[in-house]
């Protein structure tokens, strides 16, 4: 038997499928149907791992489009999910920074996984995943390849608070010949010192957790380990903690 979490979120579907020896991961692009993009989830992490559907006892969704999927025996709030995920694989983390698609989050948690309190920025794109995305197009490139073009030495600040103001400033500085690697180190600032600043409000403790797609990215990880003064400690799994919660919390009701 096993049970399966999903985290439909607003860019990446992530889906975890567990059983008593063995862990499935799949992930695909959220795309304009959440609910399609869950089912093709549901669908390959069965194919990944041979089962029917009748041997998946339970199925959980968290994230932002888990509303628009009725195929879920429950949902849960991303904030536990992630929380659950992160305390499972390291014990010992206290602040979870997730940078997801759209929003980013600071969790703090007990010694016992139990949340005690969090700070969310969902209402502005800067400070996000989208925020990164929106100038990778901007300049021509994929996301993923940013944190390997950025030079830290010739960083170059990025003044605009709001996206579209930062789009079209870096529009502007590349027209007058500003090297893209300074600028891309300057988004990776920008995003650390929103994100570091929201922590710095909530309180963060050590062992300090970097979770989400954004995690990834070695630039922003560089950003914001500096402007909070700690190491941070990136799971294997960053984009998967808030699946692996829902999953998590289905094998412990099943
Ligand atoms: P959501 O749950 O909101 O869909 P994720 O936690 O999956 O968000 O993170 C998505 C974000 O992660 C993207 O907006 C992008 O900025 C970033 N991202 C995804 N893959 C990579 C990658 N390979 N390298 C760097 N950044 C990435």
């Amino acid at each position: 038997m096993a049970e399966i979490g999903l985290d439909i979120g607003s860019t990446a579907a992530k889906g975890v499928l567990i059983n008593d020896r063995e862990q499935f991961r799949f992930m695909l692009p959220t795309g304009w149907s959440p609910r399609a993009a869950a089912e093709s989830l549901v669908h390959n992490l069965l194919d990944c791992s041979g089962l029917e559907r009748t041997r998946v006892r339970r199925l959980y969704a968290t994230g932002y489009g888990r509303a628009a999927f009725s195929g879920a025996d429950k949902t849960i709030t991303e904030i536990k999910c992630h929380a659950r995920g992160v305390f499972a694989l390291h014990p010992e983390v206290r602040t979870i920074i997730d940078i997801g698609g759209q929003d980013s989050k600071v969790i703090n948690i007990n010694e016992k996984g139990k949340v005690i309190d969090f700070a969310m920025n969902d209402k502005c794109a800067a400070g996000t995943g989208r925020f990164l995305q929106v100038m990778a197009t901007a300049m021509g490139m994929d996301v993923s390849e940013l944190s390997n073009a950025e030079d830290p030495a010739l960083t170059v600040a990025i003044n605009s608070m709001c996206t579209v103001f930062a789009e079209s400033e870096i529009i502007g500085l590349l027209a007058n010949g500003t090297p893209k690697s300074g600028i891309i180190a300057g988004l990776h600032q920008s995003v650390g010192k929103r994100v570091a600043a929201m922590g710095r409000r909530l309180g963060v403790r050590e062992t300090l957790a970097f979770t989400g797609g954004v995690a990834i990215n070695n630039g922003v990880q560089r950003t914001l380990s500096q402007e909070l003064g700690v190491n941070l400690l990136i799971p294997d799994i960053c984009q998967y903690t808030g699946a692996l919660g829902a999953a998590l919390y289905a094998a412990e009701e099943a």
